[in-house]
C-alpha cells in the first residue's frame, strides 16, 4: 500500500547508504525527497511540511553515533517520526467504569462504517464482550437491513427501529438501543450512524444530537484511505462539527498509497485505532504506528 512512498524514501536513503559523513546538503537532499514522495502519496501539504521540518531539525542536531551510519540515522528519525505523526502508541478503546461503553460510528456515507460496525462487534465478541449493535441510519434505505445482515454474520444482536414505524428518529432509536443494552446486559453498544455524500451540516446536526443524547465513551471517524487528499479536509471537518475520539481507516486493502494515515492524524492529532483491509468481517485489524512507520519504510 505504501510501496511508492517506502520505495523512494529507502532509494533515497540507500544512496547516502556508505557514506561516512551526513552533511546538511545531504540531509535537505533526503528530506526534498522524503517531501516529494509524501506528496505524491496523498498526504495533505500542511502534515508534509511539519514532518520535513522536524525530520531535518532532528537530522541537524543528532549526535553522530558509532553505532549507526549516518544513514540509518536518518533512517531511525523518520521512523521516529512517522510514529509520532501516526500517533505515537497503539490507541485503546476507553471502557466505562459501568457499563454499557458506547461506540459511536461517525463518518461520510460509503466510508465503511456499517461494515466496520459488523467487524467492531465480531472483534470485541471474540474479546469477551456482548456488544449490541444498534441501527441510528435510518438516511440510507437499506441501511438497517444492512446492519442485520452484517450484526447476523458476526452473531451479534442488533436494535433496530420497528419496520412500518415511518421514517423514525435516529436519536430516539440511539437512547433506545443504549437503554436496552443496559436492560439487558450487553456492555458494549455501538450505535451506527448516517452519513451523507459530501460534508453536510445537516448529517453533522444529527451526529451531534445523537452524540449529546448517548454521551458515547468513543467516537469513531471512519474514513475510506481512497480518498487520498480529501482525507485530511473530512476529517477536519468532523472533528470540528462532532469531534472524535479515534480513527478507523477503511478500505486500506485497495491500491490507496496510504497516505491518508499520515494526513488524518497529522491533522487532527487523534490516534487511528483499526484498520479495516477488505469487505469480509474478518478484514480487520488493530492498526500500530510503529508497525505501520516500518512498513512504510521497509
Ligand atoms: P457506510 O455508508 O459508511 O455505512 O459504508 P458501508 O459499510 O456500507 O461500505 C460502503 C461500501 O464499501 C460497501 O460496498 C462495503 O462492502 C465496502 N467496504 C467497506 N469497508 C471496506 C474495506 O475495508 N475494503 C473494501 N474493499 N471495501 C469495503
Amino acid at each position: 500500500m505504501f510501496d511508492n512512498l517506502s520505495d523512494r524514501i529507502s532509494k533515497t536513503l540507500k544512496g547516502l547508504r556508505g557514506q561516512g559523513r551526513l552533511t546538511e546538503a545531504d540531509i535537505d537532499k533526503t528530506v526534498r525527497e522524503i517531501r516529494r514522495a509524501l506528496l505524491d502519496a496523498d498526504v495533505a501539504v500542511p502534515v508534509v511540511r511539519q514532518f520535513a521540518s522536524r525530520v531535518r531539525e532532528r537530522a541537524l542536531g543528532a549526535e553522530v553515533s558509532k553505532a549507526l551510519n549516518p544513514a540509518q540515522q536518518v533512517v531511525k528519525i523518520v521512523h521516529a517520526e512517522l510514529v509520532e505523526i501516526l500517533g505515537g502508541a497503539t490507541g485503546q478503546l476507553q471502557f466505562a467504569k459501568n457499563p454499557p461503553t458506547v461506540i459511536m460510528l461517525a463518518g461520510l456515507q460509503g466510508a465503511g462504517k456499517t461494515t466496520l460496525a459488523g467487524k467492531l462487534a465480531k472483534h470485541l465478541k471474540e474479546e469477551g464482550h456482548t456488544p449490541l449493535l444498534v441501527a441510528s441510519d435510518l438516511q440510507r434505505p437499506n441501511a438497517v437491513n444492512q446492519l442485520q445482515i452484517v450484526g447476523e454474520r458476526a452473531g451479534v444482536k442488533v436494535f433496530a427501529p420497528e419496520p412500518g414505524n415511518g421514517v423514525g428518529d435516529p436519536v430516539v432509536v440511539a437512547l433506545d438501543g443504549v437503554a436496552t443494552a443496559a436492560r439487558e446486559q450487553y456492555d458494549v453498544v455501538i450505535v451506527d450512524t448516517a452519513g451523507r455524500l459530501g460534508v453536510d451540516e445537516e448529517m453533522m446536526q444529527q451526529a451531534r444530537d445523537i452524540r449529546d443524547a448517548v454521551e458515547p465513551h468513543n467516537i469513531l471517524f471512519v474514513v475510506d484511505a481512497m480518498i487520498g487528499q480529501d482525507a485530511a479536509r473530512v476529517a477536519e471537518a468532523f472533528r470540528d462539527g462532532v469531534g472524535f475520539t479515534g480513527v478507523v481507516l477503511s478500505k486500506l486493502d485497495g491500491d490507496a498509497r496510504g497516505g491518508a494515515a499520515l494526513s488524518v492524524t497529522g491533522i487532527t492529532d487523534r490516534p487511528i485505532l483499526f484498520a479495516s483491509t477488505g469487505e469480509a468481517l474478518g478484514d480487520f485489524e488493530r492498526f500500530h504506528p510503529d508497525r505501520m512507520a516500518s512498513r512504510i519504510l521497509d
